[in-house]
């Protein structure tokens, strides 16, 4: 196998670079002037050009102004799946000075409503399928308009991918708020007023549970952003001339920022799977020649079992990693057998808007988090006394950099255990467990804070049993992450029934149930009824033994 990757990468990069002074949104003007005719957004067949782009989000930006009254500091819900809707929204809010919340679509509507609630949004864009588990939402707090999407709208008349079931059409006008739909709004055809904004200004709250479980907004600026999306360019080679194959959630940090807003900023072209599939990411990496794809693990395995990919030219990719969870090292050596490149892994947070490690593209090494990323400060402390760890010894990992987050969104007494000071300088808490090597590559070897990472989606055991106590026959329920081949990490639940419960429901009946209750990705795949369950003195429940169980139980399997 020749080297084919390693051509294209410069053998040293910088360890420090100049972040510009300017906003999200005048990356998408420059490119827009620069390369107007070219395609932004290629989706299933139908290709949209910067500058048409950029026009859909100006109206859209003029509207939310004009007609919805959302000025600087508003928040904005963005609740859809990948969709050149997601991206036209994401930038128009900017435009508007406001502040982007991005929500997983497979929220529902109790969870949904905690999110608007606590981050006070006054609209949404969704995605119509989405409708009937936001519209409940709607009549109550602050949250009182909404734009409805539906993706056919930028789809030719044949397409590969199978349209989302429309759930209902949006009633109008509901206790003095507006509903309308994406075209309606557009066809408005207002243009945005001036705005002022500073790269201090906010501008992204993702959202994550951190390290105690509970889930709070991550306060983003235009400088933390715009810190990983120029570095990322540098880093990866995103050159004009790239085309990135975005196959992930764009909700989530890692696909806003490498499937949209780095490609956007350097004016080359996104081409945007809604759902992950396999065949059509290969089909379309022949079509477009696409060179980059960042992706999850999870995808990189589907990918390579697919039978028929020796069918697809898939030569153009110059550029495969990921971040979000480790890639098994069989599966690295078997995408470098096949494409003759090396994975690429990075490791960052919701806190980092995306990386804070990534691994230098000429000399990655597998199961890796990298090594830390431009002006990135990280090191390794002991986890009861913070003293710092030298190389091969295992700590918490804390980092400070440009793309740290101010903050978690109205949590002052969160953000008071999120950092520590080292040397006088501020360092975030990761929560993870880590080491770095002699030649300052970094290693995620556990966690401190309880979280199960299935297939890149993050799952907080405290939030799925508080759900699992409504349920009227659970007594006790702790929540854990098995090792599981295909998800990396899959979520089970201990519980133990209430006395008149037993014999009246089994483990499958509160899978059933646990289906209904929450997001597709949290509910337990396996439950497990127990008499009792391990407790500390002071009554809390003792997780870790269970999991450390658990784990023995698997190896002897
Ligand atoms: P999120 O805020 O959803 O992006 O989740 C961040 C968490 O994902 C980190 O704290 C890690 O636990 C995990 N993570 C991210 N990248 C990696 C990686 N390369 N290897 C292992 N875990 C990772």
């Amino acid at each position: 196998m020749t080297e084919r990757h390693f051509q294209f990468w410069p053998k040293r990069l910088p360890t420090t670079l100049t972040i510009p002074e300017t906003t999200i949104y005048d990356n998408l003007e420059v490119s827009a002037r620069r390369y107007p005719q070219k395609t932004a957004i290629y989706y299933y067949g139908n290709t949209i050009s910067y500058r048409k782009l950029c026009d859909e989000v100006n109206v859209l930006a003029g509207y939310l102004q004009a007609e919805l009254g959302v000025g600087k500091g508003d928040r904005v819900v963005l609740y859809m799946q990948n969709s050149p809707q997601f991206i036209i929204a994401f930038y128009a809010i900017l435009r508007a000075n406001a502040v982007v919340v991005p929500i997983n679509p497979m929220n529902t509507t109790d969870e949904l409503s905690f999110y608007v609630g606590d981050c006070g949004a006054k609209a949404a864009v969704i995605g119509q399928e989405l409708y009937e588990r936001i519209a409940p939402v709607l009549h109550k707090g602050v949250l009182k308009h909404l734009i409805v999407a539906t993706y056919s709208d930028y789809l030719p008349g044949t397409t590969e991918y199978e349209l989302p079931e429309v759930v209902a059409a949006p009633r109008r006008g509901i206790n003095n708020s507006t509903v309308v739909f994406w075209n309606e709004a557009l066809d408005r055809g207002h243009q945005p007023g001036p705005v002022e904004v500073v790269a201090d200004d906010l501008a992204v709250i993702p959202y994550t549970s951190g390290t105690t479980g509970k889930p709070k907004g991550c306060i983003h600026t235009h400088r933390t952003v715009q810190a990983n999306v120029v570095g990322s360019c540098v880093w990866n080679q995103t050159t004009p001339e790239a085309v990135t194959l975005s196959t992930l959630p764009l909700f989530h940090v890692t696909g806003l920022q490498h499937g949209m807003n780095v490609p956007i900023y350097t004016g080359s072209t996104i081409v945007l799977l809604t759902r992950w599939n396999r065949d059509i990411a290969a089909k379309l990496i022949e079509r477009t020649k696409c060179t980059h794809w960042t992706n999850i693990a999870t995808m990189v395995v589907d990918f390579l079992a697919n039978p028929h990919l020796s069918k697809y030219r898939i030569d153009s990719l110059r550029f495969i990693g990921g971040g979000g969870a480790p890639l098994p090292e069989a599966v690295g050596e078997k995408l470098y057998q096949l494409t003759g490149i090396r994975y690429v892994e990075g490791y960052g947070l919701s806190e980092t808007i995306a990386q804070t490690h990534l691994n230098p593209p000429d000399r990655p090494k597998l199961q890796c988090a990298g090594v830390p990323f431009f002006d990135v400060d990280a090191r390794v402390v002991d986890l009861e006394t913070l003293r710092e760890l030298g190389p091969g010894e295992e700590g918490e990992i804390v980092v400070r950099g440009p793309q740290v987050f101010k903050g978690y969104w109205n949590r002052p007494e969160e953000n008071s255990k999120a950092f520590i000071e080292i040397d006088g300088k501020r360092f975030f808490r990761t929560g993870d467990i880590g080491k770095y090597d002699e030649e300052g590559y970094f290693f995620i070897v556990d966690r401190v804070k309880r979280m199960i990472n299935a297939a890149g989606f993050k799952v907080w055991p405290t939030e799925v049993e508080s759900i699992l106590y409504k349920h009227p026959a659970v007594e006790q329920a702790c929540v854990i992450g098995v090792p599981d081949d295909r998800r990396g990490e899959t979520v089970k639940a201990f519980i133990v029934l209430k006395e008149q419960a037993v014999g009246t429901v089994t483990e499958q009946d509160i899978i059933d149930w646990s289906k209904g209750q929450m997001a597709v990705y949290k509910y337990p795949r396996i439950v497990e009824f127990v008499r009792s369950l391990p407790m500390s003195g002071s009554g809390k429940i003792l997780w870790r033994v269970l999991q450390e169980k658990e784990l023995k139980k698997q190896k002897q399997v």
